[in-house]
This record gives structure tokens, sequence and C-alpha cells, in this order.
């Protein structure tokens, strides 16, 4: 079997994580900024920590130099306020992530990591109620880097530290449920797996071309054969 690194985004895609994750951000935007922005209208999805809160507070009219000098603290400020609230009844695993990551990670052929806009300890809190943390060795997050598009290389550097390999092309398989999962690593020529179980619809996923896209995991053996790529290469 082809060796693979499978790289996982985590809200929408492993699970959910409900409303907890806007009202942190609403106390910490607020406390730090003043203003929460547009909260209502802005599009989540698919983007960094980071990025969620310049995209915010642009829209509240403030210039980047002003984000700029208070964007650390206000990121800290908003983990601080979720971590404890990422219990367990607030947090949702999608239709057949249990049985799909325990099959990937008894796979000799794949290595696991994460992929997400999420800060690296509120990534971390979300997937301990599921017991997932001990799949997923390394990764990429919102705390590495504001731009999505920055985080696939830094988690193949990280796969090859934990693993002496050296994955590329389409020996990279990133699954996530928004367009910018779908675009993040078109510039590696990764295989990219969209699954419509968050926010974002099958139709606007489609329309990024992605390598395969399911409804949802549920299906663990089509959930195998799309991010492994079994008869498509
Ligand atoms: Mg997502």
């Amino acid at each position: 079997m082809t060796p693979r690194l499978v790289l996982f985004d985590i809200d929408g895609t492993l699970l959910s994580a409900g409303r907890v994750f806007r009202e942190a951000l609403a106390e910490a935007l607020t406390a730090t900024f003043g203003t929460t922005g547009p909260m209502e209208s802005y599009e989540f999805s698919g983007r960094t920590d980071p990025e969620i809160v310049r995209g915010l507070m642009r829209g509240a009219g403030l210039e980047d130099a002003v984000i700029d000098a208070r964007l650390g603290p206000a990121l800290e400020r908003f983990a601080i306020g979720l971590v404890p609230l990422l219990v367990a009844n607030a947090i949702r695993a999608k239709p057949g992530i249990p049985a799909l990551v325990g099959r990937l990670a008894g796979d000799q052929s794949v290595t696991l990591g994460l992929l997400t806009g999420n800060l690296e300890r509120c990534a971390r809190a979300k997937l301990d109620p599921l017991a997932l943390n001990a799949h997923f060795a390394f990764g990429a997050f919102g705390s590495d880097h504001e731009d999505r598009r920055a985080l696939p290389p830094i988690a193949v550097e990280r796969a090859f530290r934990a693993t002496g390999r050296r994955f590329a092309g389409k020996g990279v398989v990133i699954v996530g449920d928004s367009i910018y999962d779908v675009r993040c690593g078109q510039g590696l020529g990764v295989r990219a797996v969209a699954v419509a179980s968050g926010t974002t619809s099958r139709e606007r996923l489609s329309a990024e071309c992605p390598d395969a896209l399911l409804d949802d995991f549920s299906d663990v053996e089509a959930a195998m054969a799309a991010i492994l790529g079994n008869g498509t290469g």
C-alpha cells in the first residue's frame, strides 16, 4: 500500500462543538476590542482563528495596525474562555468518525495528522472528550499561521519529523468540510476529500472540484475508499 499522510480538519469534519466557540469569541472580542464585529453574517467555516478575529474586526471598521497590536491578547483570552466550555456534552462526533479514525489508525500505510484553523490547545481540548488525541500525534494549527494555505507544508514537515518519511503530492490527503480545506493544498497537488457534514453545502463543495466528495462518513468503507483513493489512484 502506498504510504499516505491523512490530515483531518476538526470542526464540521471530525466533530461539532456547537455555539460555545461563538460565545467565547464574542466575550474575548468585546473585552479586547470593544465590539464583536459582524458575527451573525461572517462565514467562519474553514478559516483560522486569527483570520476570524481579523475578519470580524475589519468588519467592525478597525485598522490592521490596531488589530495586529491586540490579536495575540484577543486569542489568548478566547482560548482561556473556550477551553473550559469544551466539556463532553458540548462535543459531538460527526457520523462514522470514531470508526473511521480507528480504521485509519490501524492501517500501517496511513500516518494521521490534524490540519485545522483552531489554536492547538483548543484543538486538543475538542478532541479530548472523544478520546481522539491519541490518534493525532501532530498537526498544523491556526496557532502556527493565520493563512490556512500555509498549514499543509507545516503538517508535511511535522510528519517528516515524526516518521522520517517525505509525503508529497497525492500522498498527502486533506479531509475537510469547507471550500478552504479543498483549496489549501492545491499548490502542493494533494488529494482533497470534502465532506458535507459541516455548514457548507454539497453543491458548493462540488464546485471546488475535490478529488472525492461525501455527504458524511457514516459508510466507513466508502470513506476509506474516498480517502485512500482506491480505484482512482
Ligand atoms: Mg471545518
